[in-house]
């Protein structure tokens, strides 16, 4: 055991971190990013409100991060036709911190939660090294489905603090039928239910968001990002939707000051573009759609994607098609699930090279 082992708390010995490989390839298909670069008008006007700020920088940033939740409540109005109040919205760098804080608060060391494998890697993550004890909730073997039977079930017998659902699922792609949501939230009265919307604004016409809950469960969190749809990862910012009470609870866990000037001031000024920041998300369907049908007609089983990736089964092994995508300069995600892969929708052409390349691999490895 090397000396920083023995320090370190016994529960992290062995762990390894997160670690989605940054590789500079051509077409970067791993992480769920928008390929798409942030249109020159919100450049320009970024680029305005960020030297207004700069002599400013001597003063902490607005703690409470007012302007920055108020367009977020807006903007959530708009783009869900839910009524939001700023007091219901709180903000992160990224959706992970959020997540964090909603475990810090409600986890922690002597409690539980639960998850339903597989589904987004942080989860599990976050819970575990804030001391949570984590539970690995199942979902059907063969079409990763979950159903409000079998969560619910899963939720009662745990009786976990926090539960982690997520619509659209990743890596799967799918949204969740919306009763089993409601069926957590019955058979897990102690607690906070987290329906993780990362996806939300690429899911199919008709799916609604968890966000339309919220007047009547005040045990529900709904967290969303700035990182997908919105096309601004590198903005870092996260936020959720929850009771103006469990929003205030957050403040007890965040360290203060945690969103910078910049932060706050560059997101709030993509919020007012809105409708250009998410300009692109038709396009990226059209491509996420064209992913499944012609995965399916190689021979491979895609999974119909309410996301802006499709998960793909059927490979003879994914480490070997996996590394042959990158000796093609294309960089896909292995998620550990056995003959799978996940592809992120790109532009256009980064879609024609993925397809070109597994049309050549398929012989071999479909
Ligand atoms: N939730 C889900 C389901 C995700 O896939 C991701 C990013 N991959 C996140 C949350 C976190 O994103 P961010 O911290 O960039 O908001």
């Amino acid at each position: 055991m090397s000396e920083v082992e023995r320090l370190l708390r016994p529960d992290l010995r062995g762990r390894t971190a997160y670690g989605a490989p940054q590789l500079d390839v051509p077409v970067c298909l791993n992480t769920n990013e928008s390929s798409y670069p942030v249109p020159e008008v919100v450049v320009r006007a970024v680029l305005d409100a960020l030297a207004a700020d700069l002599t400013g920088l001597n003063r902490y940033p607005d703690r409470e991060f007012t302007d920055l939740r108020k367009a977020l409540s807006a903007y959530l109005e708009r783009q869900a036709g839910v009524s939001v109040t700023p007091e219901q919205v709180w903000a992160g760098n990224g959706s992970n911190e959020v997540l964090s804080h909603v475990v810090q608060a409600f986890g922690g060391p002597g409690r539980t939660a639960l998850g339903f494998t597989p589904s987004y890697s942080m989860h599990p993550i976050i819970a575990e090294t804030l001391g949570t004890t984590w539970v690995d909730g199942l979902r059907e073997a063969e079409t990763f489905e979950l159903t409000a039977g079998t969560a619910a079930a899963q939720a009662r017998e745990h009786d976990p603090s926090v539960v982690f659902l997520c619509s659209p699922n990743n890596p799967t792609g799918t949204a969740l039928p919306f009763e089993v949501i409601g069926a957590v939230l019955d058979a897990a009265p102690n607690a906070v239910v987290v329906v993780d919307e990362a996806y939300a604004e690429f899911a199919r016409p008709g799916t609604p968001s968890a966000l339309t809950l919220l007047p009547t469960h005040p045990r529900l969190v709904v967290t969303r990002t700035m990182s997908k749809a919105f096309a601004f990862a590198g903005g870092r910012l996260g936020y959720l939707v929850a009771s103006p009470a469990l929003v205030d609870a957050l403040r007890l866990v965040r360290l203060p000051y945690h969103l910078s000037t910049p932060t706050q001031t560059i997101a709030t000024v993509a919020l007012e573009h809105a409708e250009l920041m998410l300009s692109t998300v038709e396009a990226v369907k059209v491509q996420r759609d064209r992913l499944v049908h012609d995965l399916g007609a190689l021979g491979a089983t895609p999974v119909q994607s309410d996301a802006n990736f499709v998960l793909f089964g059927g490979l003879v092994d994914e480490k070997s098609t996996w590394q042959a995508l990158l000796e093609r300069g294309i960089l896909v995600r292995d998620v550990g699930i056995r003959h799978h892969l996940r592809v992120t929708a790109g532009t256009p052409a980064e879609t024609t090279r993925f397809l070109e390349a597994m049309t050549q691999l398929a012989p071999a490895h479909v």
